[in-house]
């Protein structure tokens, strides 16, 4: 089987799941009891929280363990907009290709009467700070842009964003699930003041997150009830998750650079063969992009055929994301950089990872041409493009 959707999820590192499997069965008391097993759990979490917070850049009483990247969205948001809404700010900025966990939330926002700007999102998908700038008014009580988009990879211009906020007293919101571990990230360098990311995306555990909040922002809880996370996220930690979460996160942190250059080599192949396919085209900027990511359209076939049939060839893959699929709508994201209907539907992506190899890349390279052309034959759509009774968009 060849594994090339960890955009969705990723395999669980050995040492992560070692960590998780040794805290579980020995620091396993709750850290909120005084004797010493729930001494000793409470050490553990302070442990961690000091190391995730050294690798964002920030400090340790600014990090919040969560349920996962869906979580840290929901509060940072809702947190921000309650903020807001007692300064009687009650405008927001994002863009239209942010994930669901952010677009929903954003659109129930808009239901009890905020006000959301969507910023479009160029054709090689990015934001600019301009537009940004452009965009805050003095109304408005958050900025929330994702670090690097889900599906098409493109990673925005965080850092400068982020300046723009700074220099307008706006709070900033990054949706950092898809880059934290795979690209470089420094809270305060980049001013960032909340930032969500989920373990699952980075070989660590799935149902553990975090959420960084800089100091002197208040946060509010989603979840009320005990005093744990300082009382800004209530229940018992999941201390095997998190002490999992953050040995993830530390070796994905210190192979970065030489995983990012072996994951670009093979993603840069994929691409170059892949667009070698008539009446295709790469989604996304073809430098600002995920080491891994690889997010094409195909003209005249549809996404889900495709995806059954590399899973009959042994080849895990996706197209729009998987909270989409089943849903006949095409992706947001491919509408969102001007895609067509008609073309946002044949898309496919390919994320790749450092378990990835030379011979995964040439197998795909061998299964998808044909599977296209395959597809395209059975294609109405195709016929009326190969006759001249439908245009070619790509
Ligand atoms: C996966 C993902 C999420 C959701 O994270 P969960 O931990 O699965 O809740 C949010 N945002 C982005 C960009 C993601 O890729």
């Amino acid at each position: 089987m060849i594994y090339a959707d960890n955009a969705a999820t990723t395999k669980m590192s050995p040492r992560a799941l070692e960590e998780m499997c040794r805290t579980a069965g020995e620091i396993w008391g709750n850290p909120s009891s005084l004797y010493g097993l729930g001494q000793a759990a409470q050490e553990a979490l302070t442990d961690a929280r000091e190391r995730m917070a050294k690798i964002l850049g920030a400090e340790a009483k600014e990090i919040y363990f969560t349920s996962g990247g869906s979580e840290s969205d929901n509060q940072a948001i809702r947190s921000c907009a309650r903020l807001g809404a007692a300064k009687n700010r009650k405008h927001i900025v994002s863009t239209a290709f942010e994930h669901h966990a952010v677009l929903h939330t954003l659109k129930r926002l808009e239901k009890e009467g905020y006000e959301v700007t969507y910023l479009p999102v160029h054709e090689n998908g990015i934001v600019t700070p301009e537009e940004v700038a452009a965009a805050i008014r003095p109304d408005t009580c958050l900025v929330t842009i994702m670090f690097a988009n889900n599906e098409i990879g493109t990673i925005e211009p965080i850092g400068e964003i982020g300046a723009v906020c700074r220099a307008a007293k706006v709070p900033f919101h990054t949706d950092a699930v898809q880059a934290a571990g795979h690209v470089k990230i420094d809270v305060k360098e980049m001013n960032i003041d909340l930032l969500s990311l989920s373990a699952h995306k980075f070989h660590g555990p799935r149902g553990v997150g975090a959420l960084y909040c800089r100091t002197g922002l208040p946060l509010y809880p989603l979840i009320e009830g005990g005093a744990q996370e300082r009382n800004r996220r209530a229940g018992t930690e999941n201390v095997a998750g998190i002490r999992a979460m953050v040995t993830a996160l530390e070796e994905m942190t210190a192979n970065l650079d030489r995983n990012a250059a072996y994951v670009r080599s093979l993603r840069d192949r994929l691409i170059d063969g892949l667009s070698a396919i008539p009446h295709s085209a790469l989604n996304g900027d073809p430098e600002k992009r995920l080491p891994g990511n690889v997010n094409f359209c195909f003209e005249g076939i549809e996404g889900e055929s495709l995806l059954l049939l590399l899973d009959q060839a042994g080849i895990c893959a996706s197209s729009g994301s998987a909270c989409t699929s089943g849903s006949l709508d095409p992706s947001h994201v491919l509408l969102a950089i001007r895609r067509p209907h008609e073309v946002a539907h044949g898309s496919l992506r390919l994320t790749l990872s450092e378990e990835n190899t030379e011979e995964d890349v040439d197998t795909i390279l061998q299964e998808v041409p044909r599977i296209v052309t395959y597809l395209r034959g059975f294609s109405p759509i195709w016929q009326d493009l190969q006759s001249g009774r439908r245009q070619h968009l790509l």
